[in-house]
């Protein structure tokens, strides 16, 4: 089975200190070694944390980036700014994101090429929002944005990792059932299998977001098809621990 992910999104929260402060309660902490796990503090806080996370196995995400090299886009930094910085991983097509800075799915598809040919690896976030839902077009919009992607990214998918994160959990403390989250991440393997390049779809890792917490993550992360977390509120608390040994 592929290795169980856990990812930590702080969004624009916290200031240098609580972030340094978060940091040694993780690197104080005992964590499953079978977990990989990933942290996203706000960009200018990047560079802090890899200080403080140095000999730790812990690894670092930009929350976004652009696609362009270099250049003028005030306000924008860019995958190989990333790159040359060290940071392995960055977050794309967050919902939040998507909703309030407007990027498509072609947006998105562009910041993922962009990011694997410069050697970063890829938390790809997708997911429907309720009315989406209600309207039963969950998997076909989820779909719809894996399809972008693919697109873009025709051959080579193992250095992204899927986030299935539902609008409607995402801060709500409306966590998805462990059988709607299933449900879609079943629906995502299925479309990595016939989409793909063979052997694949086996090693893709599909983790949920969307109001996990130390209460609700063993039974999710005993679904067969969710094989990890992208956690934001929770993950700016000592309970993240317990989300990373979830399968503890
Ligand atoms: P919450 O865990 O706060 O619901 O946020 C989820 C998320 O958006 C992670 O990227």
């Amino acid at each position: 089975a592929p290795r169980f992910f856990v990812g930590g999104n702080w969004k624009m929260n916290g200031t240098l200190s609580s972030g340094k402060e978060l940091i040694s309660t993780l690197t104080g902490a005992k964590l499953d070694p079978n977990t990989e796990v990933v942290i996203a503090p706000p960009a200018l806080h990047l560079l802090g944390a890899q200080q403080a996370l140095q000999g730790s196995k812990i690894a670092l995400a930009g929350q976004n980036a652009y696609h362009k090299a270099s250049g003028a886009f005030t306000g924008e930094i860019s995958v190989s700014q990333l790159q040359d910085a060290s940071i392995p991983w960055v977050i794309l097509g967050h919902s939040e994101r998507r909703t309030l800075f407007h990027e498509s799915d072609a947006d998105v598809a562009e910041k993922t090429a962009a990011a694997l040919s410069s050697n970063l690896s890829v938390i790809l976030c997708v997911g429907e929002t309720l009315e989406q839902r209600e309207a039963n077009e969950s998997i076909n919009v989820v779909v719809r944005q894996l399809d972008a992607v693919l697109s873009k990214v025709p051959q080579d998918w193992s250095k992204i990792v899927v986030a299935y994160e539902p609008v409607w959990a995402i801060g709500t403390g409306k966590v998805a059932t462990p059988e709607q989250a299933e449900e879609v991440h079943a629906a995502i393997y299925k479309w990595a299998g016939e989409k793909l390049p063979k052997g694949q779809a086996e090693d893709l890792r599909v983790i949920y977001g969307g109001s996990v917490a130390a209460k609700n993550c063993k039974e999710l992360a005993n679904k067969p098809s969710i094989h990890g977390f992208l956690v934001g509120g929770a993950s700016l608390k000592p309970e993240f621990v317990d989300i990373v040994n979830a399968k503890l």
